[in-house]
């Protein structure tokens, strides 16, 4: 990985640097060292990569089903030769754990393996006879170009929620990763190139909101999915679908873990634990918000403080590897700050400090350690808005009404999850929450492949979400055939 070459785009199969474009610098968050140069690419490069799609689709959409699936089957095992390598380029320019980065790729190949099914997952409806001597099917065909826009923070999974399904259902592709990391996102391509994807079915650019903007607003453009922060996916959805585009947006997330008094202790704050400071708390589904109902809330905070003071930070660019490594930039890091210090000046209590973190070998890295922070109020921005840090927040409530009430304020509604053993409170929990995806004792219940990635309210924008059956029927479109071939007379099929 050198850090004076742009690193390159795919275009038409060809892997391309186009000199003229500017950069932006691609950090490695665990010493904050500059390890890439990203080029980015404008409407010109856009346009070459949309061009490239669109000529490759005709054939792609009339390659057999089962022979787009064989590269796909392919392509999940060189992703698997190679997933050290690969999950140690996450760790390198994101900066999360080489466990956690095993995970996030673990999770892309289980996108993959789903994607596989295609030819299950394409099949249409039947019904013989509807009318006399009339049968009536549905079929489903791929759109065209799709584009893919994908966050920091999942630098494989997110891409492929996406490619893989769209590809299988024979749509061509545009993705366009987060300019920080750019890295993975390459590999992923290169490997797909390997597995005999033809020229132009995949193209990837690199790039910010010029490059963005070219693809909400290309006509060639059919589809566009998208996962990132909130304001940009309202943005992402109304531009596209003004310009005629099926969109599927993902947002932020403000997602409310309770512990009601009979969950058990260890297994609350161990769930806990990780839904918070997993990925230091950079998780779509991160549950940084704990409202503790009836009277054992205070009681836990003691060994909540106790677990988070005892992770420990450091370089995830190394063989030895730490609890939790470091945020994206130097700039989130202290966005984070200044949320906790606002929520601090506004009267909440530090249980466990993490604001002046030491990594000894690694002093420029971008770290901010778990940090714990009691007696939030509902009105406090630590409470309202996404952190997307390693800061666990903590609200303590009487009643699961008011919890239930709590929660619902939120604009957001991606993920909510409830410690507890009584099965009365987690039903009344699971039906009355407003999100899209619920985790009873368990605190981050983020979709498998085969589910949807079920966001509500301003968590999503769209109709259908990305994975499972959705998945398969955004990217594709149904045709309804009604046949009639006229019958002998009544009952001749049951004839001898
Ligand atoms: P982001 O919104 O800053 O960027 C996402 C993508 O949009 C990137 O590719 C970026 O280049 C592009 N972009 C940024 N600003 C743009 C603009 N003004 N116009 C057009 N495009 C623009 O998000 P991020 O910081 O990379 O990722 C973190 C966010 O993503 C968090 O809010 C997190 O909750 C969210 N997220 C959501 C999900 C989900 O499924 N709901 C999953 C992962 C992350």
């Amino acid at each position: 990985m050198s850090t004076s070459a742009p690193c390159p785009l795919l275009i038409n199969g060809e892997w391309l640097r186009p000199a003229a474009l500017t950069t932006s610098p691609v950090f490695n968050p665990s010493t904050g060292e500059v390890i890439g140069a990203v080029p980015l690419a404008g409407a010109t490069e856009v346009d070459a990569a949309v061009q490239a799609a669109q000529a490759a689709f005709p054939a792609w959409a009339d390659t057999p089903v089962v022979d787009r699936t064989r590269i796909m089957f392919r392509y999940r095992s060189l992703v698997e030769k190679h997933f050290d390598e690969i999950a140690r380029t996450i760790s390198r320019e994101h900066g999360k754990t080489y466990a956690e980065s095993r995970g996030d790729l673990f999770r892309g190949i289980e996108a993959i393996e789903y994607a596989c099914g295609a030819p299950t997952l394409m099949m249409g409806d039947m019904v013989t006879n509807i009318a006399r001597s009339v049968d009536c099917e549905t079929t489903r065909y791929p759109l065209g170009v799709c584009a893919g826009i994908t966050p920091f923070n999942f630098p494989a999974m997110i891409p492929l929620w996406m490619f893989p399904l769209a590809l299988v259902t024979g749509n061509t592709f545009v993705l366009k990763p987060s300019e920080r990391v750019p890295f993975t996102a390459i590999r992923l391509a290169e490997l797909l190139m390997e597995a005999g994807l033809p020229k132009g079915v995949f193209n990837l650019v690199q790039g910010g909101k010029p490059a963005v903007d070219a693809l909400l607003t290309h006509p060639l453009v059919k589809a566009v999915s998208f996962v990132g922060s909130t304001p940009i996916a309202r943005y992402i959805h109304q531009t596209a679908t003004a310009h005629g585009k099926r969109v599927q947006a993902n947002g932020g997330a403000k997602n409310y873990v309770f512990v009601l008094p009979d969950s058990d202790v260890s297994k609350t704050v161990e769930g806990v634990m990780n839904a918070a400071f997993g990925c230091a708390g950079e998780r779509c589904m991160a549950g940084s918000s704990v409202i503790t109902v009836g009277n054992r809330g205070r009681h836990l905070m003691g060994e909540l403080a106790a677990a988070a003071k005892a992770l420990k930070v450091g370089r995830t660019d190394g063989e030895a590897q730490p609890d939790m490594g470091a945020l994206i930039t130097a700039a989130h890091r202290d966005r984070v700050l200044g949320l906790v210090e606002s929520g601090l000046s506004a009267g909440a209590k530090l249980v466990a400090d993490g604001r002046g973190v030491k990594v000894p070998d690694a002093p420029k890295g971008f770290y901010l350690g778990a940090t714990v922070v009691e007696d939030v109020q509902p009105d406090m921005a630590l409470a309202r808005e996404e952190v997307f840090g390693p800061v666990l927040n903590v609200l303590h409530l009487d009643h699961l009404e008011d919890a239930i009430a709590l929660a619902n304020k939120s604009a957001y509604g991606n993920g909510a999850a409830i410690f507890t053993n009584s099965g009365k409170a987690a039903r009344e929990f699971k039906h009355r929450v407003q999100c899209g995806m619920i985790g009873i004792n368990i605190g981050v219940p983020a979709s498998l492949a085969m589910f949807p990635f079920s966001g509500w309210n301003d968590s999503f924008f769209g109709d259908l979400h990305i994975q499972g059956k959705e998945g398969v029927w955004f990217y594709t479109q149904q045709k309804v055939t009604t046949t009639r071939w006229i019958a002998e007379g009544v009952g001749d099929v049951w004839r001898k």
